[in-house]
């Protein structure tokens, strides 16, 4: 790896002295600067070499710099950079046609956004259009990106500071460890927050609904995997009191779960029984190498807007260099069995491998989750489930980091995401790491 300190210096201070940063305090920032990457590792101008455990956003599912990504990129870079929205493009074709074949035949169309949060804010505009209401349920513990109705509907903190949208309804869904409904199994757990989510449709007044918006996975508010019957549940729920049911699938998407769509795969319900009326989409569609997210359509929507004027639109949706880079992904996906690979990790070495760790560190206080998407929820308490202080999570990561490994932290747990294109012999270095580090912390 081209090692050249003086750059890496130069990167930090520019940083330091010009850029704004997301979602924090500015002043005690301390950016990590990496050099160059490939597939699940990074590297930094002191050529260190770290395991990205963290998918930089949970986003990098194709892993970094996969040659067949960066090939199309360039390719259409000398054909053609940007057309306008009302135009046709091949790759936008092709795109849309490889992302409907994946997501079933109820569904017809892709409307392009340039990420997550545009995708959900379009897909509640066209929940709202079809059903001619105006309320979106969504849950408390969930993120759904920061536009206008997108942290609306968001339920962590985040939504709090920039409640300006009307509309927004919250609820609690599932989540069996830190129980809302004094549950003790998955079923009471499932059944229970029905009930609770259905007494909150009857009481705001199901005609001024439009749209139940949960992520099928809940991701940054903890891989929250549902239990048996919940989606289903949220389906027979919409329909029977006339909402749509939009799955964000953002984050749990394209191959994350080790499924193409996370709602795809087998919760309890069987394989493909939750069908949802649209699908919002961003980060592992094409691993972000090129900014792109995007609504999938059900054939009853978009008939909708046949005759009617669709009354939203952004100056890059499609964008040609974006579209290129899905096209290349999910066929790369594909070819190399990168789903399969996803799910084959997460069953037979992530699953055992974190559970080994849980059984050594009194620290781990559950581990969930499925492919390559998991959480450790650590706790000071394993009877009373009391989450660790940010102290401990900071001194986590950074004895992960000095090991070589990036993690990724929320509130009181690490989340254990890495490419879907990880091998078993990385996956066996970074439980080593974790082992670890656990080990440091629990000594200091
Ligand atoms: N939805 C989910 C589930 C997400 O995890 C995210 C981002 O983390 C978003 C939406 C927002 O996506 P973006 O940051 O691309 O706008």
């Amino acid at each position: 790896h081209a090692v050249d300190s003086a750059e890496g210096k130069l990167a930090y201070d520019l940083d330091r002295a010009h850029v704004f940063h997301s979602w924090s305090a500015q002043g005690a920032l301390k950016p990590f600067v990496p050099a160059g990457a490939l597939g699940s590792r990074m590297w930094d101008y002191d050529g260190r070499e770290y395991l990205d455990f963290s998918s930089q956003l949970v986003n990098m599912n194709i892993g970094h710099q996969h040659p067949k990504v960066i090939a199309a990129i360039k390719a259409q870079a000398d054909v053609l950079t940007m057309i306008a929205p009302a135009h046709a493009s091949l790759p936008r074709g092709e795109a849309a046609k490889r992302i409907l074949a994946k997501a079933g035949s109820t569904f017809s169309r892709v409307f392009f956004t340039n990420g997550g949060a545009d995708a959900n804010e379009n897909a509640i505009r066209m929940a709202r259009l079809v059903t001619g209401r105006d309320k979106v349920l969504s849950q408390y513990r969930s993120y759904h990106g920061n536009t206008g109705a997108a942290i609306g509907a968001t339920g962590d903190w985040r939504r709090v500071p920039n409640e300006y949208s009307r509309g927004h309804v919250h609820f609690f869904g599932p989540f069996l460890y830190r129980s809302e409904f004094w549950a003790t199994t998955p079923e009471e757990e499932c059944e229970r927050a029905l009930h609770s989510l259905e007494r909150i449709i009857q009481a705001e007044g199901p005609k001024s609904i439009a749209a139940i918006l949960v992520e099928s996975v809940p991701g940054t508010a903890g891989i929250l995997v549902p239990p048996a019957g919940y989606l289903a549940g949220l389906r027979a729920l919409a329909d029977k009191y006339g909402m749509m049911l939009i799955l964000d699938e953002v984050m749990a998407g394209f191959g994350r779960t080790g499924e193409w769509f996370a709602f795809q795969g087998d919760f309890g319900d069987g394989r493909n029984s939750v069908v949802p009326d649209l699908i919002t989409f961003a980060k592992g569609v094409n691993s972000g190498y090129v900014p792109a997210g995007g609504v999938v359509i059900s054939e009853s929507i978009a008939n909708a807007f046949v005759d009617e004027v669709f009354p939203g639109g952004l100056t890059y949706s499609g964008h040609p260099l974006a579209m290129a880079a899905i096209v290349a992904t999910l066929d790369a996906m594909d070819e190399e069995g990168i789903i399969e690979n996803a799910a084959t990790i997460g069953r037979d070495h992530l699953a055992p491998g974190l559970a080994e760790l849980q059984a050594k560190h009194p620290m781990i206080g559950e581990v969930r989750g499925v492919g390559v998407f998991w959480a450790l929820d650590l706790v000071a308490d394993r009877a009373t489930h009391e989450p660790v202080n940010a102290a401990v999570i900071g001194a986590l990561k950074s004895e992960l980091q000095q090991r070589g490994l990036l993690p990724f932290a929320s509130e009181n747990r690490i989340h254990v995401v890495p490419p879907c294109v990880v091998t078993t012999d990385e996956v066996a270095s970074a439980l080593r790491i974790y082992d670890e580090a656990f080990t440091a912390v629990e000594k200091s």
